[in-house]
C-alpha cells in the first residue's frame, strides 16, 4: 500500500470509530434508570453460579450487604461458601438437602422447600440487603416444591432497589419473562466428559 492509501484508510477508520462512538454514547445516555433488577442464569453449560458469585464480590466491593440461599445442597466444601461465610456483609443459607433421587421423598422435598422460601421471604422483605443470590432455585420450581405464582409474586413485592440473581438449569419460562436480564450457558464442552473429576478453584 503507498503511503497515500495507508492515509485513507486510517481515515475511514477513524470516521467509523466516530460514528460507532456516537452511537454507543446516545445508548449510555438513554440509559439513565436505576432499579433493583431480577436476573436469571440457566442452560446446560457451566458458569451459572459462579457467574452469581462474581456479582456478590462486585456488591461487597462496594460495600453492599448481600443474602445467599443454596436450594440444592450439592456439597458444602466449596471455595465460595468458605469465603463469603468469612465476610461480615454475606448471610448464607443452606435451605435444601440434596436431589430428589437423593432423598426420594416427595412431601419432605416439598416441606424443606418451603421452609427454605420463608427464609428466602424474610430477605426480600429487607431493604438492607442489596443482592440476593438464589442459587439452584430453578429445580424446586421444576419439581414444584414450590409455587412459582407465589415465587413470583414474592419477587415482584421486594424492596425497588433489591437486586436478585437466580440461577439453575430449564429456568421456566415465566420467571425469565418476569426477569430483567437472562443470560442462557451453552454448553459446548465440559472437562468432566473428558473424565476430569470437579477441580478445587474452577468447579468447587
Ligand atoms: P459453576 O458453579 O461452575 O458456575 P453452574 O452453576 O453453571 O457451574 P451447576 O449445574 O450448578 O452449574 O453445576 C455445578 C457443578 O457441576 C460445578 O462443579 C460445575 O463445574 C459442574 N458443571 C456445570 N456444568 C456442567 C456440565 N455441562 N457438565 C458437567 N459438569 C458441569
Ligand atoms: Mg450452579
Amino acid at each position: 500500500m503507498t503511503d497515500a492509501e495507508n492515509e485513507n484508510k486510517a481515515a475511514r477508520h477513524r470516521k467509523r470509530m466516530q460514528r460507532k462512538k456516537a452511537v454507543v454514547d446516545a445508548a449510555i445516555e438513554r440509559a439513565d434508570q436505576e432499579k433493583g433488577l431480577l436476573l436469571v442464569h440457566t442452560g446446560n453449560g457451566k458458569g451459572k453460579s459462579s457467574s452469581a458469585f462474581g456479582m456478590v464480590a462486585r456488591a461487597l466491593g462496594h460495600g453492599m450487604r448481600v443474602g445467599v440461599a443454596q436450594f440444592i445442597k450439592g456439597r458444602s466444601d466449596t471455595g465460595e461458601e468458605a469465603f463469603f461465610r468469612r465476610q461480615d456483609n454475606v448471610t448464607w443459607h443452606v435451605l435444601g438437602e440434596g436431589f430428589t433421587w437423593d432423598t426420594q421423598n416427595l412431601e419432605r422435598d416439598t416441606e424443606t422447600a418451603r421452609q427454605g422460601w420463608a427464609v428466602v421471604q424474610t430477605m426480600l422483605r429487607d431493604p438492607t440487603i442489596n443482592l440476593i443470590v438464589l442459587d439452584e432455585l430453578t429445580y424446586p420450581l421444576k419439581y414444584r416444591w414450590l409455587d412459582i405464582n407465589q415465587v413470583l409474586e414474592d419477587l415482584q413485592n421486594r424492596p425497588p432497589m433489591q437486586h436478585v440473581v437466580v440461577t439453575g438449569r430449564a429456568a421456566p419460562e415465566a420467571l425469565c419473562d418476569a426477569a430483567d436480564t437472562v443470560s442462557e450457558m451453552r454448553d459446548i464442552k465440559h472437562a468432566f466428559r473428558a473424565g476430569i473429576t470437579a477441580q478445587k478453584g474452577i468447579d468447587l
